[in-house]
């Protein structure tokens, strides 16, 4: 145990998480070290040596409040989040969902980092783990080997696997005057994006063609381990088509203008840049070898001249059975000063990493000084979140996205419509968020 006078954090993983975890603690008073194995050491899918790198989608999910994700951001915004913050400044669009100019957001939150007085950046891979106390590890789905090892050795737990996979992002000359449809299938208000229309016949050659490619994951591989949501476009066409034109290529209530109907099926197009240059391909995840990727998808009608920019990419990602070891504060329920945050503890997407990483910080700060922890107000989706990664049934647990069922009802409140529910249940996260902020957190130290 290491409780000194001048309170000492160690971060392993400068991810989303590991990033958030470091600031909050940095700002809460502690002196922290923070370990990066980029870029000395790489993972499968890290493509810069930048601190909180996105490495799937450029979204950080609905802005809207009424739904999980926004209002999960919203409660980070009060809690003065360093990757909320960075991801508002690198907005690239707030319509539907916070879309963010990837590199703009790395870069803010590296060098907020990098120029913190109190956080000192140690570009090493942590293969051992010491005895130091407090200590947080949030090294995320792609854990070197080594540290992995060691961390078993620790807790004694088991990991737990899947695969996830990105979606290429490609590049187009002229990409406005192809006479791809603008606007979004599922929100007519909405016009971000571009989408390609496919008849019966490209849709069906595009999954024939997509169902035989050469893919880089393992041959015994057919997506059993997959999760709910993240299954490669391949494996989809593999087992049957409806599950693209059902999921990542449903055409929602999108009309051609020109024919006055639906397609069949789209691929739609975000962009990843303020340019229009960029676009990755929504939910269009492949773990197809590069060069497979570029056959593959130039069969869709639009693109026939697409080259790829970052082939989609899928990875082995490992986490660990959260309610089996962990407390609500983000602390090893058996592990002294040892805090865990991010995916390896099973969170979903880049916020809810984020949002562990906020707590593991604090509480980790808080732990050095010897004060109590703190808990997130019960009536938020923080707290939400933190119920489902501690208290779900251990036999089934495996990341799922935050959502409104997982927040308590408000009394008297089951007979409103939906909205009205959720209306309610907005602002009595906020309210408890206000209250919580007011009275338990201090302001960050000088
Ligand atoms: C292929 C793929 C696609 C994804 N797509 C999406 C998506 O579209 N949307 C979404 O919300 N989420 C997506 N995710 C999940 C998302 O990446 C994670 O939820 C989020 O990044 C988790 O944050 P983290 O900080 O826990 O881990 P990471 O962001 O992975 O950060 C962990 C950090 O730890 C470092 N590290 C690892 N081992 C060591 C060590 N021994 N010593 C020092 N440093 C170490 C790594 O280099 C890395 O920087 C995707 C994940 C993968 C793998």
């Amino acid at each position: 145990m290491n409780r000194s006078s001048v309170p000492q954090v160690t971060v392993i993983g400068g991810g989303v998480a590991g990033a958030e975890a470091a600031w909050q603690s940095a700002q809460a008073g502690a002196q922290v070290a923070l370990y990066e194995m980029r870029p000395g050491a790489a993972t499968p899918v890290h493509r810069t040596e930048l601190l909180g790198e996105l490495v799937g989608a450029n979204s950080l999910g609905a802005t809207t409040t009424h739904k999980a994700a926004g209002l999960l951001k919203q409660e980070l915004r009060q809690l003065k989040s360093l990757v909320i913050r960075a991801a508002d400044e690198s907005a690239l669009s707030r319509e539907r969902e916070l879309l963010v100019d990837r590199t703009t957001m790395a870069g803010t939150i590296t060098e907020l980092i990098a120029t913190h007085p109190r956080i000192e950046l140690r570009r090493e891979e942590v293969a051992e783990l010491s005895a130091i106390e407090p200590l947080i590890i949030a090294t995320g789905p792609l854990t070197s080997q080594p540290l992995a090892r060691s961390l078993y050795r620790c807790i004694r737990h088991a990991y737990r696997f899947f695969y996830q996979a990105s979606a290429p992002i490609v590049t187009l000359p002229n990409i406005y005057d192809r006479g791809l449809l603008p606007g979004c299938p599922y929100d007519p208000e909405d016009d971000s994006g571009l989408n390609c229309p496919l008849d019966e016949n490209a849709f069906e050659q595009f999954c024939a063609a997509l169902s035989t490619a050469q893919t880089g994951l393992p041959d015994e591989y057919d997506g059993r381990e997959m999760l709910e949501g993240y299954l490669p476009v391949e494996i989809m066409a593999r087992r049957d088509p409806h599950l693209l034109r059902r999921g990542p290529m449903s055409p929602g209530r999108l009309v051609d203008p020109d024919s006055g109907e639906r397609p069949p099926a789209i691929v739609r197009l975000m962009a990843e840049d303020t340019e229009g240059q960029l676009w990755r391909l929504l939910g269009m995840g492949t773990g197809l070898l590069p060069e497979e990727q570029a056959r593959v998808l130039r069969m869709i009608p639009g693109l026939e001249d697409l080259e790829i920019v970052r082939p989609g990419q899928a990875a082995r990602s490992v986490f660990l059975c959260a309610p089996a070891l962990l407390a609500r504060t983000g602390r090893v329920r058996d592990g002294e000063g040892l805090f865990l945050a991010g995916q390896l503890i099973g969170t979903a997407d880049y916020v809810e990493a984020a949002a562990t990483g906020w707590l593991a910080g604090v509480n980790a700060a808080r732990w050095a000084q010897s004060e109590t922890p703190l808990l997130f107000p019960p009536e938020t989706m923080l707290a939400a979140l933190m119920h489902r990664l501690t208290q779900s049934n251990p036999d089934t647990f495996a990341p799922q996205s935050v959502n409104f069922g997982m927040l308590l009802p408000v009394p008297g409140d089951r007979n409103l419509p939906k909205d009205e529910r959720r209306e309610a249940q907005v602002a009595r996260s906020q309210a408890a968020l206000t209250e919580f902020v007011t009275e338990q957190m201090p302001e960050p130290r000088e």
